[in-house]
């Protein structure tokens, strides 16, 4: 791609009501334009790391078991009536009316629909376990909008729903999305505890916030410090028999505030090890039982031939609220520090003198090299100053920095700068694509 064929409108200031660095730098690196408070348009560079997240979020889903759907945005108010949440939800709700005068609102959250799905085709236990997911748009009018995509009010989210026989299966499914989750985070470069949380409005009794520890995240929360460390548990792992690590894990000390219990804390980690700290929500997973498919009568066929409630798990990701946890984590004060997994480009090949035959040659090769490996790159072919465009690079975040011009030319060698580490070599072009490919 070639930044002066491309739309990337970098700001130099931060409008002043950006309060946290991931807004300021998500406005500067001209991810994000805001078009009403809490609403967002996504510009060419935030949407190709959007869509780089929620991919992975994919894949990650896909591996569990789950299956994906398209739920529509809008929905029937007579559907949120069956379930008894239409009157409970609430001003977080943005209730619509056609031309018809028929109730509609833009979903919060798909529980109602997705129920509605299941009990309309499935009949039997024979299609259990059966997860069905999707990743669609939200809408809640949040009190209060803000820190950008973090708390907007409408976000993209990933929204999976379990369907188990009984509740010995329906936990299993409830341990294939906290592993996912595990593995799905630790992808996206990102260090999330699950913590035990409150159900909030969806209910239930079982439920875990993946939080990601950050000064600015809205959530106070407290955990035992060895969870932070934690490694993910991987791909490779019985997906039938998870519960070794689910406990690993749920046996230490994590809650969020609501559920804080400090003499519990105290009794069941070392003071040396007590965590305090603030984190950001980025995922939520629920056990619920016939919450839903009791009311609603989604109900199947036992093996004994009798009908029973289905029962139900919902999970959560926050996929846009993402890339402002990705970027409060990885970031220092030239810009976003993108880790490879999500970056928009994984290198950004800049030419120092656009009006230097050779150097526009090698430029040139080098993108279509880059390109044939398999990389995805940004040409920086504008007539900007040097400078302007090492701070443009450094402000974007992209891993590698690829750096060609006449002087380094004239020796045989270019310039690799490693976005993270701001570590630089000079090298011969060949030897700098083979490091890249
Ligand atoms: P919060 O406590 O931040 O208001 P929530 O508990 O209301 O979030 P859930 O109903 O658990 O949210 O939704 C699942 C996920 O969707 C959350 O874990 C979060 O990552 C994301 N999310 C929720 N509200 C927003 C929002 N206003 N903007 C962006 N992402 C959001
Ligand atoms: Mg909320
Ligand atoms: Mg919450
Ligand atoms: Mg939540």
């Amino acid at each position: 791609m070639r930044l002066s064929r491309y739309f990337l409108p970098t700001l130099k200031e931060a409008p002043s009501d950006a309060q946290i660095v991931s807004h300021q730098l998500m406005l500067r690196a001209g991810l994000i334009k805001q078009e009403a408070a809490g609403i967002y348009a996504w510009l060419p560079l935030g949407l190709r790391v959007l869509n780089r997240i929620e991919q992975i979020v994919r894949e990650e889903q896909e591996r569990a078991g789950a299956v994906e759907l398209l739920m529509p945005t809008l929905q029937l108010a007579d559907l949120w009536r069956e379930s008894g949440r239409y009157d409970a939800y609430g001003p977080e709700m943005l209730r619509i009316t056609d031309r018809h005068e028929r109730e509609l609102l833009y979903g919060p959250t798909n529980e109602e629909m997705v129920t509605d799905i299941f009990r309309s085709f499935v009949k039997s236990y024979k299609a259990l376990p059966l997860n069905l997911f999707h990743i669609q748009w939200k809408f809640r009018d949040e009190r209060r909008p803000r820190f950008g995509v973090m708390r907007g009010r409408e976000f993209l989210m990933k929204d999976a729903y379990s369907f188990d026989i009984d509740e010995a299966s329906a936990r299993k499914a409830y341990n294939r999305m906290f592993v996912a989750y595990l593995n799905t985070f630790a992808r996206l470069g990102l260090k999330a505890v699950p913590m035990r949380a409150d159900t909030g409005p969806i209910g239930g009794d079982l439920s875990h916030e993946f939080i990601v520890l950050a000064e600015t995240g809205e959530s106070q929360v407290f955990c035992d410090k060895a969870l932070v460390e934690m490694p993910a548990p991987g791909p490779g792992v019985d997906w039938d028999d998870l519960q070794a690590i689910v406990d690993e894990r749920i046996g230490k000390y994590a809650a969020t505030e609501e559920m804080h219990d400090e003499a519990l804390f105290e009794s069941q980690t070392a003071e040396a090890d007590r965590l305090t700290a603030r984190g950001i929500e980025v995922g939520h997973i629920f056990y619920f039982g016939t919450k839903y498919s009791a009311p609603m009568k989604a109900k199947v066929a036992g093996p004994d031939g009798k009908d029973t409630d289905v029962h139900m798990g919902s999970y959560g990701v926050g996929v846009s609220r993402l890339l402002g946890a990705i970027i409060e984590a990885s970031h220092d004060q030239a810009g976003i520090i993108w880790p490879d997994a999500v970056a928009p480009f994984d290198v950004v090949v800049i030419n120092l003198r656009v009006n230097d035959e050779a150097v526009c040659v090698a430029c040139e090769e080098a993108v279509a090299k880059l390109e044939a490996a398999g990389r995805s790159v940004l040409y920086d072919d504008t007539d900007e100053r040097p400078g302007g465009k090492f701070a443009t690079a450094d402000l974007i975040g992209i891993p590698w920095q690829l750096t060609i011009g006449p002087k380094g030319l004239a020796d045989g060698v270019v310039e690799l700068k490693r976005r993270a580490t701001g570590e630089k070599l000079t090298l011969p072009l060949d030897q700098a694509l083979e490091t890249l490919a």
